[in-house]
């Protein structure tokens, strides 16, 4: 059986450019001093980046009705993490579960709704702080063969839609789903970082031109190739690791403050 799947974030990151440039999410109201979760993403590159601002990093994260990662998985993005940002102070993980939600599938409307809802750390002083909802359903863009694993819908805050990945990693002719988990938190927690051009300038010319916001090297962990394969090319890319930034996207990243 062929499926073919693909990660969809960059169209919803381009949604979510146009829409948080101008509407109500756009947080303008509080103390300016504030340090605000719903800009656009890769809006606080620069913040995650270096540590002019914040010296640490604290990850919440949210599994809904036991959707948790595999340890791996984490352990692989905290590795991933402390090698590209700039935090003497450390980078942690915050974990919680919560119900499930009885939505069906999520829309990042919704997805949006339940962080005001239920996040409970929020950056200050010396500390950056990421939210991570680890979904119990499938998003409401997947159609046919094209599904979507994840999503960097704000400055601060990614979406891993975890169900579909357990259930599209693991099986016969797939790659691990610690391989795939690790590629997917690692592949958004990089658009955050500001790749590819969303936030983060190039430093070359290594832009995918029909893939904005992704990266036109083969195999590189923020190429569009991540996004459109099917488990047998997963196979060829992940099957014996696990898809690395290429140099120029390190390039862009460390001339934006990071490592
Ligand atoms: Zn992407
Ligand atoms: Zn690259």
């Amino acid at each position: 059986m062929k499926k073919i799947f693909q990660l969809l974030c960059l169209l919803i990151i381009l949604a979510g450019l146009n829409a948080c440039s101008s509407d109500k999410d756009q947080d303008n109201n509080g103390d300016s001093s504030q340090f605000s979760y719903t800009l656009y993403t890769g809006a606080s590159a620069n913040e995650l980046l270096s540590d002019t601002r914040f010296t640490k990093i604290v990850i919440e994260a949210v599994y809904v009705d036991g959707f948790r990662p595999e340890q791996a998985s984490l352990n692989n993005l905290l590795f991933f993490l402390n090698n590209r940002l700039h935090k003497p102070g450390g980078i942690s993980i915050v974990e919680r579960e919560i119900p499930a939600q009885s939505l069906g599938t999520y829309s990042i409307a919704e997805v949006r709704q339940l962080e005001d809802d239920i996040r409970t750390q929020f950056s200050l002083d010396d500390t950056l702080t990421i939210f991570v909802l680890f979904a119990d359903q499938s998003s409401e863009n997947d159609s046919g063969n094209s599904v979507i694993l994840g999503t960097a819908y704000r400055n601060t805050s990614l979406v891993m839609f975890q169900k579909t990945i357990e259930e599209l990693s693991g099986g016969f002719n797939e790659p691990s789903r610690v391989n795939v988990e690790t590629a997917v938190y690692e592949h958004e927690f990089a658009h955050i970082m500001g790749l590819v051009n969303i936030g983060t300038p190039l430093q070359s010319d290594h832009e995918d031109q029909s893939n904005s916001a992704h990266c036109d090297v083969d195999g590189c962990l923020m190429s569009a190739q991540l996004e459109t394969f099917n488990p047998l090319d997963m196979m060829n890319i992940m099957g014996s690791g696990i898809a690395q930034l290429d140099a120029q996207c390190i390039a862009d990243l460390q001339a934006n403050g990071g490592k």
